[in-house]
């Protein structure tokens, strides 16, 4: 069932070419100047910037409302120098990001993409959105955002922003736009290797949509786990749960892959460690405070990592890549009095006591036999905890703020979780949004943006990401949408 926007008469002319191929496959089709595919932040950014240069625009959204994950995305947004921060002190700039980049993030500020972000988040995108209506809280210092607080919520959080964006995209003038729900992209029409518009489905069967430009804008791959484990071997057989959009599928990846797109930095895949297995079916993980108060180790009975998660990123990723994939926190009587949440919206909460029920925790009355128990080196596992119940008294090197020291028997281990959130690799495109094939090539006719190209151009950051990459999809979003436009009306 579609449902069209009041808007969607003027946004499709039916212009079917009598003369190629597709036309005699399929009498169903119709032509507009733009089409967009995914109706998420990235895709209502271009829609918006295509309809504005004068284009005539269809999105098509597969699901019944638009904003794909920033509709259950907090908001937090990266800047470099909004007034917000002027107004609290703050003193930020383009360079100060760069001068932070690399360590926050691990990226090479060589980089064009990140030289363009830095440049442009206030003018395309902080100044864009506030002239939308879009506000923000208050700046924050967010560790995976740099040492300068920079990064800010949006009031009303991921769905304000995009509210704004689909009023915007539907209202921009002098073009026409349209949101096409329930429809699903296919297939991406190629034409003597030129993409030439999209075939896609709703419960009508099938359709083709033939376009001047054709945007892809489907979001991240990481609900694909085979494509996870493939993109970051050291993963191997590890256990790994989910922290991104479920509609995160990797979908558009697939199809501009079968029309020759080639993908970068896929390996940079964004990990929380912030969690334990759900005590049951279908929660993905659940999350307590203890797991920061206490010291996790590794299949080597050794600490890795500041267990307070001063870079929440930075954390993840750590504990993704131990050996073998193993990390257990370790604990003593006082875990019995934790609590543990589900931690999506209205989310239940639940008692170590289900925890143990459940199966997923492991029990002794000594460390020596917790050690034992699960398959560690006693030596080993009794001089780390040592060492952390030392240091908890006087300065623990690997922690920003105090640890609980482990005292009281019995004494637990739970495996803490790979949370896999954020996809920082995608599909490669040029400075204009334009895909492109292995050999550097631009593929005629087809964008990209949002998640699927890594949040921007596929290389915007090193191996561990950023908080506030909300900031980049909305920059590569209208990128792709101002291009396309001028390409599809020029033609
Ligand atoms: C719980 C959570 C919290 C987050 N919090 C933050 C935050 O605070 N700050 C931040 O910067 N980022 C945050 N993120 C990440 C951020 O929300 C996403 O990276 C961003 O919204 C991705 O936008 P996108 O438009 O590229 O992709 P998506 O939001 O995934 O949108 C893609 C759209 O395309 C549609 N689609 C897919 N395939 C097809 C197809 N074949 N045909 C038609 N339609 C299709 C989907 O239904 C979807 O609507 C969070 C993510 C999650 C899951």
């Amino acid at each position: 069932m579609w449902l069209w926007s009041p808007l969607l008469l003027s946004a499709c002319v039916a212009q079917p070419d009598p003369g190629d191929d597709v036309a005699d496959e399929d009498s169903d089709q119709e032509y507009v100047d733009v089409v967009v595919i995914g109706a998420g932040a990235a895709g209502l950014a271009a829609a918006g910037d295509a309809v504005a240069a004068g284009a005539d625009v269809v999105v098509l959204e597969r699901e019944a409302e638009a904003g794909g994950a920033a509709n259950v995305a907090g908001g937090l947004m990266l800047f470099s120098g909004t007034p917000e921060q002027r107004a609290a002190g703050v003193i930020d700039s383009p360079a100060q990001l760069a001068a932070e980049w690399p360590g926050f993030t691990g990226g090479d500020v060589a980089d064009p993409w990140f030289q363009f972000f830095a440049a442009q988040n206030i003018p395309m995108v902080y100044d864009y959105l506030a002239s939308l209506g879009v506000r923000w809280l208050a700046p924050e210092r967010e560790p995976s955002g740099g040492d300068t607080p920079r990064v800010q919520p949006v009031e009303g959080q991921g769905a304000a922003l995009v509210a704004a964006l689909l009023d915007a995209a539907l209202d921009a003038g002098p073009g026409a736009a349209t949101v096409r729900y329930g429809a699903q992209a296919d297939e991406l029409l190629l034409e003597d290797g030129r993409v030439a518009g999209v075939r896609w489905s709703d419960d009508d069967g099938g359709h083709i949509l033939r376009a001047g430009a054709t945007i892809v804008a489907t979001g991240g791959f990481l609900r694909d786990l085979d494509r996870v484990r493939a993109a970051v071997p050291a993963l191997g057989d590890a256990p790994l749960t989910y922290a991104s959009w479920q509609g995160a599928d990797g979908n558009g990846l697939t199809m501009l892959e079968d029309v020759g797109a080639t993908t970068q930095n896929l390996g940079a895949v964004g990990f929380y460690a912030h969690g334990f297995a759900a005590p049951v079916a279908g929660v993905d993980e659940v999350v307590s405070s203890i797991v920061a108060e206490t010291p996790w180790v590794n299949a080597d009975a050794l600490r890795f990592c500041d267990e307070a998660g001063v870079n929440s990123l930075v954390v993840g990723r750590t504990r993704a890549l131990q050996p073998a994939g193993l990390a257990w926190m370790v604990a003593d009587q006082r875990v019995e009095d934790a609590i543990f949440a589900d931690p999506s919206a209205g989310g239940a909460v639940y008692r170590f006591a289900d925890m143990e029920d459940a199966g997923s925790v492991t029990r002794a009355d000594s460390l020596v036999g917790l050690a034992d128990a699960l398959g560690l080196d006693g030596d080993t596992f009794l001089a780390t905890l040592a060492d952390y119940n030392a240091a908890s008294e006087t300065d623990d090197p690997w922690r920003s703020a105090p640890g609980i020291p482990l005292v009281e028997p019995p004494f637990y281990a739970l495996p803490v979780t790979i949370s896999v959130a954020k996809a920082f690799g995608g599909v490669d495109v040029d400075l204009q949004g334009r895909v492109l094939d292995s050999e550097g090539k631009v593929l005629p006719g087809v964008y990209a943006a949002g998640e699927l190209t890594g949040m921007l151009g596929g290389s915007i950051v090193g191996e561990y990401g950023f908080t506030g990459s909300l900031t980049a999809v909305v920059l590569g979003g209208r990128v792709a949408g101002q291009y396309a436009a001028a390409e599809a009306l020029s033609r």
